[in-house]
């Protein structure tokens, strides 16, 4: 069990995953650990989904993404990751969790669960924590948030079929939700604390929700928060004036977004800005401020999720490896 790598990734995500393409090849012995699948956060988003950024734009490792279409759907990243792992011999040890990362003689100690319940330690000269920006969802804080009719990872329409679906911000993925549930004779209405949808929901999108909107096909609560939910109804208060208003819900699709967990981060010592969220590194090599510690993708953009993303943080691995090989390893 007391096994010993050169670089050790925690994280199989497309980040995770392009640590592990750049070290191929280049000698380091290097594992990917990952407390579920393959890129489970995608596994995670909804189903039928299309990814805003150009299959080309979303390649690893120069391993093409040739798809007919210029966006690669949900199932056609799932399958693209599938293969650059394969492609580079990248071993995954999937279910397997790190609960801990330790300073140890040489290196680091990293304490890992397996899904069995079975637990071991393995050493390494380097760690890279890829861990992702999707560990938990902000919680919306009001009494009746922990109901199972309150959903902070949505997949498909089909479930609320003929159903009064509350769904709550104005993002890409409750603007997407909202659509595709609109779409699928769901009631759907939305609920936003500003008066209009977010800056950043993809362009080709904005029309279509704005018309809905506007037509009142998908009614919105502008300036409007959850402040209850009950098995039968929410109830929203305006931001302003703290009136409510009592609407019958069946379901609510809570997507207020998610946010990074740095707990690994923090247990070694690496400092994170307390406004940004962001721990403290050098953007040439990934390398935080405790040496031999690397961090890779989403987890480098603290709070702001939407600043770091598979096209930007897949380049981490390169420069994290680079720094390794030249350094002659820590
Ligand atoms: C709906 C949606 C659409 C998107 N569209 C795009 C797009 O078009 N283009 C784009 O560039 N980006 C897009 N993104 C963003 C992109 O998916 C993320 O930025 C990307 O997944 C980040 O990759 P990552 O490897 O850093 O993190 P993740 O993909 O989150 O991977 C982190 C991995 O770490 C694992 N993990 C976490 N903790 C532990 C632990 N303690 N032990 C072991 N494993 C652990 C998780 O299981 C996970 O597999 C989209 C995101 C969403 C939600």
């Amino acid at each position: 069990m007391n096994e010993s790598l050169d670089l050790a990734v925690v994280g199989a995500g497309p980040c995770g995953i392009a640590v592990g393409a750049a070290a191929a090849g280049t000698g380091l012995r290097t594992v990917l650990f990952d407390r579920g699948p393959i890129t489970a956060s995608l596994l995670n988003y909804p189903w039928y989904m299309t990814f805003f950024s150009t299959a080309q734009k979303l390649e690893i490792g120069g391993v093409p993404f040739t798809i007919p279409d210029s966006r690669p759907t949900r199932r056609d990243a799932l399958a693209y990751y599938r293969r650059v792992v394969k492609h580079y011999g990248i071993e995954v040890r999937q279910h397997h969790t790190i609960t801990d990362v330790a300073r140890d003689e040489g290196g680091f100690r990293l304490s890992v669960t397996r899904r069995d319940g079975q637990a071991f330690t393995v050493q390494a000269r380097a760690v890279a924590v890829a861990t992702g920006g999707f560990h938990e969802p902000n919680a919306l804080g009001v009494p009746g948030e922990t109901l199972p009719k309150v959903h902070h990872y949505y997949h498909e329409p089909y479930p609320f079929t003929n159903q009064d679906v509350l769904v709550v911000g104005a993002g890409n993925s409750a603007v997407e939700a909202a659509l595709e549930m609109y779409r699928n004779d769901v009631r759907v209405q939305l609920v936003h604390f500003l008066d209009r949808i977010d800056r950043g929901v993809k362009p080709w999108v904005v029309p279509d929700i704005t018309n809905r909107l506007e037509k009142g096909e998908i009614p919105v609560h502008w300036q409007h928060r959850v402040a209850e939910i009950g098995w039968n109804e929410v109830v929203l208060r305006h931001v302003e004036t703290g009136a409510p208003r009592t609407l019958p819900n069946d379901a609510v699709v809570a997507m207020t977004g998610w946010r990074a967990n740095p707990r690994l981060l923090r247990a070694l010592g690496v400092s994170i800005d307390d406004d940004t969220g962001i721990p403290t590194h050098d953007p040439d090599t990934m390398e935080t401020d405790v040496p031999g510690i690397f961090i890779a993708g989403v987890l480098a953009a603290g709070h702001n999720a939407n600043k770091i993303f598979i096209e930007n943080g897949k380049e981490h691995g390169g420069r994290i490896v680079a720094a390794l090989t030249q350094s002659g390893a820590p």
